[in-house]
């Protein structure tokens, strides 16, 4: 176990050098990134490593298993409130309930139904959720996310859902063997993302663009990223 988690630490001290590296390329600052640790198909253990380690921001794909971690956390009373929990895979409209209860941020909604069901469940326990918008950029890889052209829509539409916050928006890169690749996809993302805040629909100001994972991270922060989301660069050796 020891052996495990001085990989994890050496794992996050190298991710550090890496965003780095690719803010001064572009002359932006690290501080502008937020590294989410997907911890999808990893034990309940390994938080409390991550949150030593001064990583707060944990992202889930499966709303059973984050509850699951949630539950766990509060057994051990780890002092995990500072833990944020991200929303990264599809939400049913059956699950939305509980992920309104356990989530800080969910990234996943791409459709107008799942934003009021989001909201509904959100107002009955009087909380404002925060959200980003997942569009879908890698157009036949993927079935979620919004398609570009009618993501402005979308977030037009959501903006009077009282209980709902839009903070910004999600994309995933189509897998491809060589992360310049996704430049282009990254960049679309970036433009749209400028595109909506021009359009200055009256409650949201977007802030957040979550996009790179351990293949591509360092290509989008030079697009603009100001969220990367690590599953194997943080638990692989
Ligand atoms: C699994 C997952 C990640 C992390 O993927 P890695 O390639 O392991 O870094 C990021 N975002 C989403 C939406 C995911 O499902």
């Amino acid at each position: 176990m020891r052996g495990f988690y001085a990989m994890i630490r050496q794992n996050l001290v190298r991710i550090k050098e890496r965003i780095q590296q690719s803010c001064a390329k572009v002359r932006r600052y690290p501080q502008e990134i937020t590294l989410v640790a997907v911890t999808k198909g990893r034990g309940s253990e390994q938080l409390q490593e991550l949150v030593q380690a001064g990583i707060y921001d944990i992202g889930e794909n499966k709303v059973q298993e984050a509850l699951t971690k949630y539950i766990y956390r509060q057994a051990i009373s780890l002092s995990l409130t500072s833990i944020r929990w991200h929303m990264l895979g599809h939400l049913q409209t059956n699950k939305v309930k509980d992920a309104v209860r356990i989530f800080d941020l969910i990234q996943s909604v791409d459709s107008l139904r799942l934003a009021g069901e989001i909201n509904k469940q959100a107002a009955k326990i009087n909380k404002i959720q925060d959200v980003l918008v997942e569009v879908n950029i890698s157009a036949k890889q993927s079935k979620f996310g919004i398609r570009t052209d009618e993501a402005l829509g979308l977030v037009a539409r959501m903006d009077g859902l009282r209980n709902i916050r839009i903070k910004g928006l999600m994309g995933i890169a189509p897998s491809i063997d060589n992360p310049e690749s996704a430049r282009p996809y990254f960049r679309m993302l970036k433009e749209l993302f400028v595109q909506i805040n021009k359009s200055k629909i009256k409650n949201h100001k977007l802030q957040i663009l979550s996009m790179g994972m351990s293949d591509d991270f360092e290509v989008a922060i030079t697009e603009g990223a100001t969220m990367i989301r690590l599953g194997r660069a943080v638990f692989q050796g």
